[in-house]
């Protein structure tokens, strides 16, 4: 069923309960903002609504507060918001009851106004009917711009979206749902899927939706050893899932039969410890020594998996190749994001640290489309259906 887009709602002096995505990072001791980029990815809604006469009222969680945690506050955000707009935005001190209702009363059109953290009331993560009905009380309709938190079924993305009979996804929403909806049913070709990081059982689904519709499944990160070793190949002390040889095995298999291209690592930097400065050496494919351990994708590697890239119509990339946090680890990594920033491909990167990978290599303006939602754009891509997109339907 159609999802309603925000130009199709009528809002001009109407109150918009607008669901933003203000998880934004910041300094455990200082609390100050380190990255306002989710702030930054919702302004061309607030700032469509507000410009059409909207009284807008945003709502958002917070991390993961036990109770009003005085840390876990939006009013921060309400200020670093206000400088991007170039006008006050007003802040509740509760995302209910009388400061919310009070605040909302008070709009007049074009103005903003953010509530206090939703997590402060437990019925928000228990997608409570009560506290939905609170919510959809301060306002005429209902608007969805936080992606990266549509993969929860939570108050404020379930069942408050359902009481309202206009209701639409914003900009940032129905960009996400386009561009990973287009991957999914109608993927150019050469298709070409990168994945990595840490664990194959978290991208297990992602590779049984995606192995049938692409052309290239490109491995690397620590995910790759559990393949390697379903190969029968020596992995040392590198991250390997025990548990899930066998499914790697079938993969393979799936793979093989499907007659997808699979490439695994054919070179590796190993260490003997995950420590930055530590002595590491290239070693061939199946020659990881008993004591070390491989932290990232060898030059050959990177060169062979590039060479697929700048094939490719369309990229999705979810993992990084190794710990490109650590130095020299990062050397893969860095390798295919330029690979893909080259490519003339759509390329879609998704997953927090794929993102900052890409970010870290001083691509992202090359890339086609940067996913916001890590959790959300992995569910996505596993064809599940999305609570909060499902909602808006
Ligand atoms: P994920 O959240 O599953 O995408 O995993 C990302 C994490 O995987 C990053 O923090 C990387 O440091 C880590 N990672 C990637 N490659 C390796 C590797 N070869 N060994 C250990 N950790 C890795």
């Amino acid at each position: 069923m159609a999802i309603k887009s925000l130009k199709d709602l009528n809002v001009n002096g109407k109150r918009v309960l607008c669901r933003v995505d203000f998880n934004v990072t910041r300094d455990k001791k200082t609390g100050a903002i380190t990255d306002d980029s989710r702030i930054v990815a919702a302004l061309p809604t607030i700032t469509d609504l507000a410009s059409r006469g909207a009284r807008v009222i945003l709502c958002s969680h917070f991390g993961r507060p036990k109770g009003r945690e005085a840390a876990l506050t939006l009013k921060p955000v309400a200020e670093n918001l206000a400088r991007y707009l170039g006008k006050p935005v007003a802040f509740a001190d509760d995302c209910i009851s009388e400061p919310a209702k009070k605040a909302a009363a008070a709009l007049k059109d074009g103005d903003v106004l953010l509530l206090e953290n939703l997590r402060y009331h437990e019925g928000e993560e228990a997608d409570d009917k009560a506290f939905a009905q609170q919510l959809a009380d301060l306002a005429d309709c209902y608007v969805n711009d936080a992606f990266g938190a549509a993969h929860r079924a939570h108050a404020s993305v379930c069942a408050a979206a359902k009481l309202f009979k206009d209701r639409a996804a914003g900009f940032l929403m129905q960009k996400e749902v386009e561009y990973l909806s287009k991957a999914l049913k109608n993927p150019e070709h050469p298709f070409v899927v990168i994945l990595g990081g840490a664990k194959v059982s978290d991208k297990i689904q992602v590779i049984e939706s995606l192995l049938p519709i692409c052309d290239t499944l490109l491995i690397g990160g620590a995910m790759a050893y559990t393949f390697l070793r379903a190969q029968g190949l020596p992995t040392g002390k590198s991250l390997v899932e025990e548990d899930q040889i066998e499914t790697a095995t079938k993969l393979l298999l799936i793979a093989k039969a499907k007659h997808k291209k699979l490439l695994l690592p054919v070179d590796h930097v190993v260490a003997e410890k995950l420590e930055k400065g530590v002595p590491s050496e290239t070693v061939a494919g199946d020659k990881i020594p008993a004591g070390q351990m491989a932290l990232d994708i060898g030059p050959k590697t990177a060169v062979a998996y590039a060479a697929e890239i700048a094939k490719a119509k369309l990229i999705v990339w979810n993992g990084p190749q190794g710990v490109f946090e650590i130095e020299p680890f990062d050397k893969g990594t860095t390798a295919v994001a330029k690979a893909v920033a080259a490519s003339k491909a759509t390329s879609i990167v998704g997953g927090g640290e794929s993102v900052a990978a890409v970010k870290k290599a001083g691509v992202a303006d090359k890339i086609t489309h940067i996913s916001t939602g890590g959790g959300a754009s992995l569910e996505f891509l596993e064809g599940q259906t999305l609570p909060g997109v499902a909602a808006l339907q």
